[in-house]
């Protein structure tokens, strides 16, 4: 059984050094357990936000086998909820072997794809949904813009933001990743924010302002489309990936002076605040994924050793649509 550690938490940019892979004994489940085989790990933004400190739940820790939402295979079961075979989804961890009391496991469908159980039909999807609709409010023919728009999150906004009749506008890193938002994902426009002059650029795309802002990046880029928000605008807050891999985080400067002469809504979000509506949420996503109007984009990454790997390119930008790493066949 291989499980990877946190040997020591960052204090600036992630490494492999900060991360160990080791072998442990095959652990047993307890009573009213289970335990689990890891099939596929997701690999996001918030694994790194985790190391900064505890939030919406504890923080990592050195020394801890490093977490993740995962689905996982129960292998044993000493809990009549779950019997061997099913499949199930948790929080789990970088292991090939984890044991898990039965009631914080989901059991979930064997779909035709199990990917998809992480990405569009996982929280990649239902961040998206919950938080552009319930969160961002976009009425048809607004114009919504998004940052990481390449990314799991940002990739699934920008098309329901399409299906819902509005014009939409990505940002996303490089030339090759703005041209492939626009000609795959079918934004209207996607805007790169490694070149300079990105508000310039986004003033462009955006010739009616911007009503909706689904913020995934914080920092500067958020600095820019606050100054092009319309009056009433809401900005959804999901998250701040520019902020999660430094020591040195920058914000904007135009905060709470735009939001105030604007009269601006600016409002974070989990996606489990929303858990009421993951039904609703499951089924209009699998309605777009069946009409061609959402395109699924997974980037599998293979093994578990490389899952380190995985996260830290995430945070560089180098995945097009949802991350994961598969540890076992299913
Ligand atoms: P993504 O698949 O979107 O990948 C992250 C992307 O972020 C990268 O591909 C990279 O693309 C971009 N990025 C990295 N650094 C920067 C930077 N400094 N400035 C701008 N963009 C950057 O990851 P996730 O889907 O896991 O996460 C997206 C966001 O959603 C995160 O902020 C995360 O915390 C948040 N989230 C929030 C949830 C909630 O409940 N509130 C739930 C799930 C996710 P590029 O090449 O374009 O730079």
């Amino acid at each position: 059984n291989r499980q990877i550690i946190v040997a020591e938490l960052p204090q600036g940019e992630l490494t492999e050094s900060h991360y160990k892979l080791q072998d442990a004994p095959m652990p047993e489940p307890g009573d009213g357990e289970v335990l689990l085989r890891t099939v596929l790990m997701s690999i996001d933004a918030a694994n790194r936000a985790w190391m900064q400190g505890a939030s919406y739940r504890a923080a990592v820790k050195a020394g801890d086998v490093m977490p993740t939402y995962s689905i996982s295979e129960v292998m044993k079961s000493n809990s009549p909820r779950l019997k061997e075979g099913d499949l199930v989804a948790c929080e789990g961890e970088w292991a090939d072997y984890i044991t898990m009391p039965a009631h914080k496991c989901q059991k979930m469908p064997r779909v035709p794809r199990l990917e998809n159980l992480l990405s569009v039909f996982g929280i990649a999807g239902k961040t998206a949904f919950h938080g552009l609709i319930q969160v961002g409010q976009p009425l048809a023919g607004e114009t919504i813009v998004v940052s990481a728009a390449a990314g799991s999150v940002g990739g699934y906004v920008g098309q329901i933001g399409k299906a819902l009749g509005c014009r939409v506008v990505g940002i996303a890193g490089g030339p090759e990743k703005c041209k492939w938002v626009v000609d795959h994902l079918g934004f209207d426009a996607c805007v790169d924010y490694r070149e300079a002059g990105l508000f310039k650029a986004l003033r462009s795309e955006c010739p009616n302002g911007v009503d909706v802002y689904f913020d995934n990046v914080g920092g500067d880029v958020l600095e820019a489309v606050l100054a092009l928000m319309n009056e009433r605008g809401r900005v959804a807050c999901c998250g701040a990936i520019s902020q999660y891999n430094t020591t040195n985080p920058s914000g904007p400067r135009n905060l709470p002076g735009a939001v105030v002469m604007k009269r601006l809504r600016m409002e974070g979000f989990i996606v489990m605040d929303f858990a009421r509506d993951d039904e609703k949420a499951t089924r209009a996503l699998q309605a777009w994924v069946e009409s061609g109007a959402i395109k699924v984009e997974e980037d599998v990454v293979e093994g578990l050793e490389n899952a380190p790997k995985a996260l830290i390119g995430l945070l560089a930008g180098d995945n097009k649509g949802k991350r994961m790493v598969r540890v076992g066949a299913d």
